[in-house]
């Protein structure tokens, strides 16, 4: 049988030897820990920005963005709080 990457799926090697899953966690690792939590632009406005407040689309650490816990323990962006009940009229309120 061919050894077969579990991950990138070449020949050749195995998860421990690859490379791209090896240069991907190096990534994960590097992103920093995110200490807020943007809304996100509803898409029907068809906005070209992530968020309701100017930040630029934040990468999150893949095992942060899937922790529950971790996300509802940030505060909700106080820009995107005021953009939001400034166009919906609508108070939301920050955790
Ligand atoms: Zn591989
Ligand atoms: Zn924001």
């Amino acid at each position: 049988m061919v050894r077969r990457c579990s991950y990138c799926d070449e020949e050749g090697h195995t998860l421990k030897g690859c490379r791209e899953l090896k240069a991907y966690n190096k990534l994960q690792a590097s992103l920093p820990t995110p200490d807020v939590v943007h809304i996100g632009h509803p898409l029907k406005l068809g906005h070209a920005q992530p968020y309701l407040c100017a930040t630029k689309k934040v990468r999150w650490p893949n095992k942060l963005w899937h922790d529950n816990k971790f996300t509802d323990s940030l505060p909700i962006c106080e820009e995107c709080l005021e953009v939001y009940s400034a166009t919906t009229g609508k108070q939301l309120k920050s955790i």
